[in-house]
């Protein structure tokens, strides 16, 4: 069998990942027992190892074109659980990347047109937040149903930025200094949980600083292999790279990631959350009543920011009684755009992982996590009839929240 190059753009370029990268699994098969594919599967193919066999056999020209090779590509939910597992830092996530944009520059991958359009708002964060006005009106008023729809009051016109402005101006703390990334569904969807945590990072006294010119991170692009990486990130990283500030804080896992790829050996990146967790936040008082709160860590926090976990400290102060879900390390079945491209393997996965849900303690139980793509997937369990209990879906940093009545009171 005689193998085409697959790795040229129509331009010509060459996208493939670098050879030594390809090279550097040693096929331990450490990371099989992670892998959420593998495990649904059971197919070599299906796992790290494979993917990665399959890649480096086409690089060296030993395996000619195959469409199988895109679809155990397409597979991956990209959760980088292999990473973490893997005892020779095999860096899949950066191949996967790689792999993902070739095969779409090539087009043995065609993300659809809804997909591209997004892609294309996300970019134009102007555009997209008018675009999407009528669904966050929408959504304040809950008649905006999908399955993976949170409950939420979005602010429908206010921006995170004014809001921000106006209650610095209204707190004046002097603490250390954040720049917060607003991000592109956050904002324009889920923008109450940007006003959430403004509320939570002036309430623990910590100046906040929303740089004008941000856009999106560039996760969506990356997650979908759609063009345009490279010029988000260079808008990070002019937005953010000559910031006077303690940190440049992220409340979404994934959005954190893709910053933090942007702004690598120019400015480091945090998860809200962990940076809280070492100020040791200001606590809500404890909650009395049959309330309980299960926590799941998002792969993008763990296996791809590389932090341990949602800090002890932090959940603590929430007030609740919590602890982590079953499984939580685990992936949910997201994977940035997984759930709507591969709908049957994310609600597959989502099902092993959620079904303690319909057993667990608790009145009303709360599912809590640190990305909102995370939330818009477990939402889909309730929405989907995976679990068949009523269940909240929050933002661990909504469980912090002093509330809007600290919008017209004066930090003490
Ligand atoms: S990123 Fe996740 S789904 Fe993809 S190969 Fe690694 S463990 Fe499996
Ligand atoms: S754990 Fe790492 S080295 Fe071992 S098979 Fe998986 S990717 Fe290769």
């Amino acid at each position: 069998m005689t193998a085409s190059n697959p790795h040229t753009t129509a331009k010509g370029e060459c996208v493939s990942p670098d050879q030594d990268l390809l090279a550097s699994c040693v096929h331990c098969g450490f990371c099989l027992e992670v892998c959420p594919t593998y495990k649904l599967t059971g197919d070599e193919n299906n796992s790290p190892r494979g993917r990665l066999r399959l890649w480096r056999e086409e690089a060296e020209g030993r395996l000619a074109y195959d469409s199988w090779t895109d679809f155990y590509t397409s597979e991956c939910v990209g959760c980088l659980a292999c990473e973490s597992a893997c005892p020779a830092n095999v860096p899949y996530g950066e191949i996967f990347e790689k792999v993902k944009h070739e095969h779409v520059a090539t087009n043995r991958s065609k993300p659809g047109f809804l997909l591209r359009m997004a892609a294309a708002l996300a970019a134009r964060p102007t555009l997209f937040n008018a675009t999407m006005l009528p669904a966050r009106l929408l959504r304040t008023l809950g008649l905006l149903k999908h399955r993976f729809l949170f409950q939420g009051r979005p602010a429908a016109l206010q921006s995170t930025a004014n809001y921000a402005q106006r209650l610095m101006s209204l707190h004046q703390p002097n603490g250390p200094r954040v720049a917060f990334l607003t991000g592109c569904l956050m904002e324009s969807l889920f923008r109450e949980i940007n006003f959430a945590t403004i509320r939570v990072l002036i309430e623990n006294n910590i100046q906040v600083v929303i740089p004008p010119d941000q856009g999106c991170c560039g996760a969506f692009q990356e997650h979908t292999g759609i063009d345009g990486v490279d010029e988000l990130q260079q808008r990070s990283r002019q937005a953010f790279g000559t910031l006077n500030v303690d940190a440049i804080v992220s409340n979404s896992s994934g959005c954190g990631l893709a910053l933090g790829k942007a702004l690598k050996g120019v400015a480091p990146v945090r998860d809200v959350l962990s940076f809280l967790g070492e100020i040791g936040p200001v606590s809500r008082p404890l909650r009395h009543d049959d309330a309980r709160v299960y926590v799941d860590l998002p792969c993008h926090l763990i296996h791809g920011q590389k932090v341990a976990g949602i800090p002890k400290s932090v959940l603590d102060a929430t007030g609740y009684q919590w602890e982590l879900a079953p499984q939580a390390r685990d992936c949910c079945g997201s994977g940035g755009v997984y759930n709507i491209q591969k709908p049957e393997n994310s609600r597959e996965i989502l099902a092993r992982k959620s079904e303690f849900l319909n057993q667990a303690a608790g009145d009303p139980v709360i599912l809590a996590t640190s990305n909102h793509v995370c939330m818009m997937q477990w939402n889909s369990a309730r929405s989907g009839g995976l679990v068949n209990r009523p269940f909240e879906v929050r933002h661990v940093i909504q469980l912090l929240d002093p509330g809007e009545k600290f919008e017209v009171q004066r930090r003490s």
